[in-house]
């Protein structure tokens, strides 16, 4: 009898990371974990490997990483612990991993992503800086290494749902006129442009519909969340922007739709929690138990729409525009969203200052062909030191 497949959850002390484990642990005769990996929560971490005795566990430092060998020791648990970037690659393409959760946040979860994609594994993409980075080389190295590419992101997820089986090679080859990118509008729906200027991380952070790490909350609430994500369907399923319409909806029950030649209009629907697209990635082309509630209809009562406010919320605009332009300068664009996020969450820079540092940056570097990973992070780089430079000159 074959072993079930063996999983890596990459960032699984976060939102995604956890409720990953949460649908593993309803089917443990399904799924074994070979590796969990934390920025720092060295205690999370402990807890998982107590829990799910992976058999590799990352963090990146060397401190925390000794810090868990003593206690996984004296718990008389045989995971191995190890750390630094080299180690996420590591336990990405293993050749005993069959499954590949990509659940860091931001670019530093590119590296890891990239290795399980050149690894041939079957990955599960929550991490959409990755893709929003390197689009480009990325789904050039999943076609060459023939890897099992499954959107985790409520939106691509429900898209990929909504196509057909087999839909590379343009949309409208297979008869799609438009993807309908939903959005929640976030916690600021509605909200002036005077009025978002005063906006403190802890509101930022508290969203409406959804339960989810601070950088993607705040990106949310900018509606850059929404740009990274267009860009993202653009390279999912080989579209251009202008065939993506991005529609707000407020209760987020619908997670987006395709428009077919024939006036169908095809929509995944569903309560908000992403242990339904986790599980949907885990087990395709099968369903199982995500331990989500179904969806009450008359509960919802009803749906409504309105198109997104571009002019209060520019951040959109912003990355329609990057990907236009192509290159790298979608890299530039994200570099430089991580530290406006990352300055914000420090209150070194106000809500409204997001899209003009964004901005800013974007004018400062030059896009370029984006073939070489080199090229990819010498931008994000370049962009992360403009950035700064912004932030200290103000
Ligand atoms: P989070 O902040 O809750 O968790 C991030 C995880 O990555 C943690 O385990 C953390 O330890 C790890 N991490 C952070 N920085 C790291 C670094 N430098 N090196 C190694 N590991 C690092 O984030 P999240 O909300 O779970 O989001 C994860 C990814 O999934 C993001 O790209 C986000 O856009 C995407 N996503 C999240 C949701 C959601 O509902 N939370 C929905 C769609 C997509
Ligand atoms: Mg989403």
């Amino acid at each position: 009898m074959s072993l079930p497949p063996s999983v890596t959850v990459l960032g699984a002390t976060g939102s995604i990371g956890v409720s990953t484990l949460d649908v593993l642990a309803r089917h443990p005769e399904r799924y074994r974990v070979h590796a969990l990996t934390a920025h720092r929560s060295r205690e999370t971490l402990l807890a998982q490997c107590r829990t799910h005795t992976p058999a590799l566990a990352v963090l990146e430092g060397e401190g925390d990483a000794a810090w868990l060998r003593e206690r996984l020791r004296e718990a008389g648990l045989a995971t191995e612990v190890r750390c630094g970037p080299e180690a996420l690659v590591e336990v990405s393409e293993a050749p005993e991993v069959d499954v590949v959760m990509a659940a860091i946040v931001g670019a530093a979860g590119l590296l890891p992503t990239l290795a399980a994609v050149r690894a041939g594994k079957r990955v599960l993409l929550a991490n959409k800086e990755a893709l929003v980075m390197s689009g480009s080389l990325f789904m050039e190295a999943v076609e060459r290494h023939g890897a099992t590419l499954l959107p985790i992101d409520s939106e691509h997820n429900a898209i990929y749902q909504c196509l057909p089986a087999e839909h590379r090679g343009g949309l409208s080859r297979h008869g799609v006129t438009q993807l309908l990118l939903t959005a929640s509008g976030g916690p600021f729906r509605g909200w002036s442009r005077q009025a978002l200027a005063g906006v403190t991380p802890e509101q930022a952070c508290a969203h409406p519909n959804w339960s989810m790490g601070r950088k993607i909350s705040v990106d949310s609430a900018t509606l850059m969340n929404k740009g990274l994500e267009l860009i993202e369907a653009c390279w999912l399923f080989d579209a251009h922007p202008s065939q993506i319409q991005v529609v707000v909806h407020p209760q987020s029950v619908i997670h987006s739709m395709a428009a077919y030649a024939d006036g169908s209009v095809l929509a995944q629907l569903g309560n908000p929690d992403m242990r339904t697209p986790i599980a949907y990635g885990l087990s395709w082309p099968e369903r199982i138990d995500a331990g989500v509630e179904a969806l009450d209809l008359f509960r919802v009562a009803r749906l409504d729409f309105e198109p997104a406010d571009e002019s209060a919320f520019p951040c959109l605009r912003l990355a329609r525009e990057a990907m236009e332009d192509g290159g790298t300068a979608p890299a530039v664009l994200n570099a430089a969203n991580e530290i406006a996020v990352e300055a914000f969450l420090d209150g070194r820079l106000g809500f409204a200052e997001i899209g003009e540092l964004v901005s800013r940056v974007r004018e400062a570097c030059p896009f370029e062909p984006a073939n070489e990973l080199d090229g990819i992070l010498a931008a994000d780089a370049r962009a992360r030191r403009e950035a700064w430079a912004w932030l200290g000159r103000r």
